[in-house]
């Protein structure tokens, strides 16, 4: 993909909703998902949940249940991740970059799967919370209103006032594209590992990028 696209999205774009596990740190870096996903299943009393290593995954599977049985277990993830945030890997670059969009008067919000209350954690302790607008995470138990349904980024663009043409969407998921798209709004694909700009091509996002310090060099070029 040409860096063309990615200096015409932003150039037509003054907003960002950038997901917070992968753009701005890597939330089970130390705290693994396996080790998450062992915990939560500990506190499932009563619950026969499935073996599997993606914490996600429980509470999907819980809010099968009804949401009464998933809103204990979302609570027990948020407390886990709040856990695993202070220990969590800082995203090499991510914190230049929301510097460098706070200077140019481009507005941040973290659009996130992950517990609002860890998130905010996270920007408290790195000191970052003064360079984003707001956060739109999780914050129930339902998770078929998290990403992909457009749910979190219709929250964040209406948190903003602005269009959603106008909020360009980062993240390193297939359904942080997919989210996207159903919010009206342009994505980046954040290529973090192997073989992700690959399984991107398949979403088709408006652009693609390989570290966050590209966000920044387009940024300069802009100036
Ligand atoms: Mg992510």
């Amino acid at each position: 993909m040409s860096s063309e696209a990615l200096d015409s999205v932003l150039a037509r774009t003054s907003n960002v909703l950038l997901d917070f596990d992968g753009p701005i740190c890597s939330v089970f870096s130390h705290f693994t998902p396996m080790a998450v996903a062992k915990e939560l299943r500990t506190r499932l009393d009563g619950i026969d949940a499935p073996e599997t290593n993606e914490p996600f995954e429980l509470l999907n599977y819980v809010a099968q249940e009804g949401l009464s049985a998933a809103s204990a277990v979302e609570a027990e993830l948020a407390q886990l991740e709040i856990e695993a945030v202070s220990t969590a890997t800082p995203t090499s670059g991510a914190t230049e970059v929301l510097r460098y969009f706070a200077d140019a008067g481009r507005r941040v919000v973290v659009v996130s799967n992950n517990s609002a209350s860890a998130i905010d954690v996270y920007l408290r302790k790195h000191a970052l919370g003064s360079y984003v607008a707001g956060v739109s995470a999780r914050t129930k138990p339902d998770p078929g209103l998290l990403k992909p349904n457009p749910h979190l980024l219709h929250d964040a663009v209406a948190l903003l006032r602005a269009e959603p043409s106008t909020c360009v969407m980062v993240g390193d998921s297939l359904t942080d594209i997919d989210a996207a798209r159903a919010a009206g709004c342009p994505a980046i694909g954040y290529a973090n590992k192997p073989g992700k700009r690959e399984r991107f091509a398949v979403v088709e996002p408006t652009a693609i990028i390989d570290h966050m310090t590209d966000l920044l060099r387009q940024e300069r070029t802009r100036q």
